[in-house]
């Protein structure tokens, strides 16, 4: 049987690693630990349109509505129709969902969710089942993806090629490269940026998504949106509601953003929701611990760099264009999010996307050729920090010509990994590329959705709009 590699243990990655193990093949999967995903830390749930009185059609329209229309409207119904088969895979592992919930841009209380620790219970389970199932875990960090001419043979690890016949990336997003994010430090793309440079393309790099009510103390930490969705008011300093906590997360979070620039401080006021505790634990510890009682206090928000919707462009089966190597959850873009990602359908997106890649693994049946040297190109890592505050400044949340060229000046100047360099050049050209705003790309200089823009962005070394 076939040997297949994934990389990253995050929801999308130990889901693939189940399905693949069960149709018997032999699963490894490298990674630095479940509790250093993302999907470990997701706190409200994930989407299901399946009770009664929803629809999948409901469920997609929210989903393109939210996406402002640049979502590829195929990869959405074929998402959303599979999410029965996701649920009852879910329960089949012995997965209970609690309650279900509201939360921003969603038409329908169709968020299932346990005890707002959603990502933590999944992933738990996912892993023993994994375990169970003979998946071998190698503990480390993939420095380099191990491809030559178009194909892919594998990923050196601490500088030994492992080989595979197929090697699928599930080692999430790139919002590390930002100075202030609630997820894992680990997720700063290299391996995406790595694979751009041996001949992957990227799409949509620009579309960065920013969750509207961080929580920057000790720690950076995220309040939920199920928290607005269960009633909790955004207020400034003066008192005032000034936008509807209910809105998609980018048309939230450009309203905060604006009462920051403003000088005003920003809060959430969680205090009219009973049983808060109960309710939200993980939120409540933590903010107990940075000295704040939800259940009296206001809770100081900010927006904060969230979720990466751009990423390793693959087909509807998740291929990315390089032989052998497949791309999966916040890894890979087909377009399912479109310019906005619709909240809790990221889960759904890893659960599906990890169960269609074996699928299409079987069919694929890849098989190494044989191995002529392969370089290891892995680099050090360099001045990151700098990176993070060029990001921060010039492609945050509000963009524009003069300050993304700025970004793309810096860049230059930064001694740090050239694959980080790419992908981050990645991101500044295409939102300057962009000369409109949609979804979560936000240009001052042109504050409108454009028709001429209603299509994909594809990295290759230059943006291709
Ligand atoms: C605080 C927070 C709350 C969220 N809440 C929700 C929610 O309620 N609902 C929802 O749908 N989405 C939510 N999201 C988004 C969602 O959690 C992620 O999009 C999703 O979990 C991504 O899963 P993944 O499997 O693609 O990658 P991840 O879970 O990010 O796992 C990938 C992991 O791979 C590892 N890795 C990276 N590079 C390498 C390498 N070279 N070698 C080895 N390992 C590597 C890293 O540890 C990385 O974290 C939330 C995100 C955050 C940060």
């Amino acid at each position: 049987m076939a040997r297949i590699g994934i990389i990253g243990e995050g929801i999308a990655g130990l889901t693939a690693s189940i399905s693949l193990a069960r149709k018997g093949f032999e699963v490894t999967l490298i990674g630095k630990g479940i509790k250093e995903t993302n999907s470990y830390l997701a706190q409200a749930g994930i989407a299901f349109p399946i009770l009664e009185g929803d629809s999948i059609r409901s469920h997609v329209l929210d989903t393109i509505k939210a996406g402002r229309y640049l979502n590829n409207e195929e990869v959405v119904w074929n998402v959303i129709s599979k999410s029965s088969e996701a649920y009852d895979f879910l329960l089949s592992l012995g997965l209970n969902f609690e309650e279900n919930e509201i939360e921003g841009g969603h038409s329908f209380p169709r968020i299932f969710t346990i005890k707002n620790e959603t990502g933590k219970h999944m992933t738990k389970l996912l892993y023993l089942r994994a375990k169970e199932l003979g998946v071998q875990f190698i503990k480390g960090f993939a420095s380099s993806l191990a491809i030559e001419e178009g194909n892919c043979y594998g990923v050196f690890l601490n500088g030994e090629l492992l080989k595979f016949d197929a090697t699928i990336l599930a080692t999430g997003g790139y919002t590390a490269l930002y100075k202030f994010t609630a997820g894992s430090s680990l997720n700063l793309g290299i391996l995406i940026g790595d694979a751009l440079m041996k001949g992957a393309l990227a799409s949509n790099l620009e579309f960065i998504q920013f969750h509207p009510t961080g929580f920057i103390g000790k720690d950076v930490k995220l309040i939920s949106e199920a928290v607005r969705g269960a009633g909790a008011k955004l207020i400034n300093e003066d008192g005032e509601r000034f936008i509807n906590e209910l809105e998609p997360r980018d048309i939230v979070a450009r309203a905060i953003y604006r009462q920051i620039q403003k000088g005003k401080k920003v809060y959430l006021d969680a205090t009219k929701i009973e049983d808060f505790k109960e309710k939200f634990p993980q939120i409540y510890m933590f903010l107990t611990k940075e000295g704040i009682n939800p259940e009296k206090d206001l809770i100081p928000v900010t927006p904060i760099a969230h979720y990466s919707i751009g990423g390793l462009r693959v087909d509807l089966y998740y291929r990315t264009n390089v032989e052998n190597l497949y791309a999966i959850g916040e890894t890979a873009d087909n377009g399912f999010h479109g310019a906005n990602r619709l909240a809790s359908n990221s889960l759904l997106e890893c659960v599906i996307s990890g169960l269609e890649v074996a699928r299409t693994i079987v069919r694929d049946n890849p098989r190494v050729k044989e191995v002529k040297e392969i370089k290891d190109t892995t680099q050090e890592l360099g001045d990151i920090e700098s990176v993070k505050e060029i990001l921060w400044n010039y492609a945050g949340i509000v963009r524009s010509e003069k300050g993304l060229k700025e970004g793309l000046r810096k860049i230059e100047r930064i001694e740090v990994d050239e694959r980080i360099k790419l992908l981050v050049r990645g991101i500044l050209e295409c939102a300057l590329a962009r000369r409109e705003s949609r979804g979560v790309h936000y240009r001052e200089d042109y504050p409108f959705m454009k028709k001429e823009f209603e299509r994909f962005s594809i990295f290759d070394g230059r943006c291709l709009l």
